[in-house]
């Protein structure tokens, strides 16, 4: 329930400087192995030469080693499975992560096919999907398990609650629902998407209300009932600036418990990218 104060919040950059202080010590405390993870960025988008920046340096601060491979926006087809295909047979890199989006003369999909699922650190492979959903040891996509470990952290309960997710695609809305309803988180995870009919009353029926639509503030008053989570993934860029998905306004007084928009899933996202990695070298036999 919200107190005088409002919704309890949801705080993504203390809990991803947690994570990258947990992970620094399990480096030390495992007597620093080699662990590296690698991007491959193509093009100019500057959005995504400032979220690879980012990765570099938490990396760093979670002692973790790492490679920032760059081609240019008209970089081959050719050049980037190269490029890919050297990092995949590459004993010493042991997270992938290729940057998306690709530019448009790019097939994704062939570049994805190039990774190795125990160094697919975005766990958006097929063979990463397929062992998410079988349940299986394997990479999960970092946004997704930065809402799970959001969830934990604050220890908002999931066992038999409802969970809407509003957002269908294979990086996020999916994955996420997958994740919510596995045995020990428990949820009953609902998908909504463009199509769904009255999403207001659906998410009013939600203990948690997860928007990954991408359209500003489409999350209000009306979607949400007393003293429900809010999870704020979507992300718009407006003459505002950046605006999520939820109206923070319009729900602070129904809401129990909130991300920021920023500050909730966003850092969120990079430490379970730096978790990931970690769980990809220990798939691949480092010791750690
Ligand atoms: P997509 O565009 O692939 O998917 C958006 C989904 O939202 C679709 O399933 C779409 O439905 C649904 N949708 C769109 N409009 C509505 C609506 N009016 N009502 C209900 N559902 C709707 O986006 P992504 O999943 O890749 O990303 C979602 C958002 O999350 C984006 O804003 C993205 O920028 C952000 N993001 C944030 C991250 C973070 O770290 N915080 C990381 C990754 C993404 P349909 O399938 O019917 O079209």
């Amino acid at each position: 329930m919200p107190t005088a104060a409002g919704p309890q919040i949801l705080d993504g950059v203390a809990l991803r400087d947690l994570m990258v202080k947990r992970i620094a010590q399990r480096m030390a405390d495992a007597g620093d192995p080699h662990v590296c993870l690698a991007t491959v960025l193509v093009g100019d988008d500057a959005p995504s030469h400032t979220y690879v920046r980012n990765k570099h340096k938490f990396a760093a601060a979670a002692g973790l080693s790492s490679r920032n491979e760059v081609l240019s926006a008209t970089a081959s087809q050719a050049q980037v499975e190269d490029l890919v295909g050297g990092l995949a047979a590459d004993p010493a890199v042991h997270g992938i992560l290729v940057q998306q989006p690709l530019p448009a003369h790019l097939d994704n999909d062939a570049v994805l096919r190039l990774l190795p699922a125990d160094k697919d650190v975005d766990g958006l492979t097929a063979e990463s999907l397929g062992r998410l959903v079988r349940s299986e040891p394997g990479l999960v996509p970092c946004t997704p398990l930065g809402v799970l470990r959001l969830l934990e952290h604050y220890q908002i309960p999931t066992v038999g609650k409802h969970a809407v997710i509003v957002g269908r695609s294979t990086l996020v809305g999916t994955p996420l629902a997958i994740l919510l309803s596995r045995k020990g988180v428990d949820a009953t995870a609902t998908i909504a998407h463009s199509r769904t009919s009255d999403l207001a009353e659906l998410c009013r029926s939600a203990d948690i209300v997860i928007g990954a639509s991408g359209q500003a503030k489409m999350i209000g008053a009306a979607h949400c009932k007393a003293g429900a989570t809010l999870i704020d993934v979507g992300i718009s860029r407006t003459e505002a600036g950046l605006v999520g998905d939820i109206d923070f306004e319009a729900v602070r007084g129904i809401a129990g418990a909130i991300t920021p928009m920023p500050g909730g899933t966003g850092p969120m996202t990079i430490a379970c990218l730096l978790e990931n990695t970690l769980t990809a070298a220990a798939l691949q036999g480092v010791a750690i």
